[in-house]
């Protein structure tokens, strides 16, 4: 069984994987919650950590066209949402290196 290094992050409000605990942001990284994921409510993040990014994909929204990419738990392998590798809409531009999270998929791990 292989061991993944993971990071462990400090703040008043860390957000977790919700199968397996692993860190992943915390609430001074949100820029909004004003989104939809795949399963209903999301957030946007600055900065998400412990994921693996998959291969990117071309996807239109009702934002308008965007590349993004999926991303995955280090751990559990789970997905969580996707990152925006580029929106083609100049009104979007500010979501391009941004992460997207399922809330359903997240827990307050502190
Ligand atoms: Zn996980």
């Amino acid at each position: 069984m292989g061991m993944s290094y993971r990071r462990y992050l400090h703040g008043e409000r860390i957000y977790g994987c919700s199968k397996c605990r692993t860190h992943l942001t915390t609430i001074s990284f949100m820029i909004s919650r004003a989104f939809n994921g795949q399963h209903g409510r999301a957030y946007l993040f600055e900065t998400v950590v412990n994921i693996v990014e998959g291969e990117p994909s071309d996807r239109v929204m009702t934002t308008g066209n965007h590349t993004v990419r999926d991303i995955y738990c280090i751990k559990c392998n789970t997905t969580l949402g996707w990152k925006y590798d580029k929106a083609y809409e100049a009104s979007q531009k500010y979501k391009e290196g941004r992460f997207i999270l399922e809330r359903n998929l997240l827990i307050d791990v502190q």
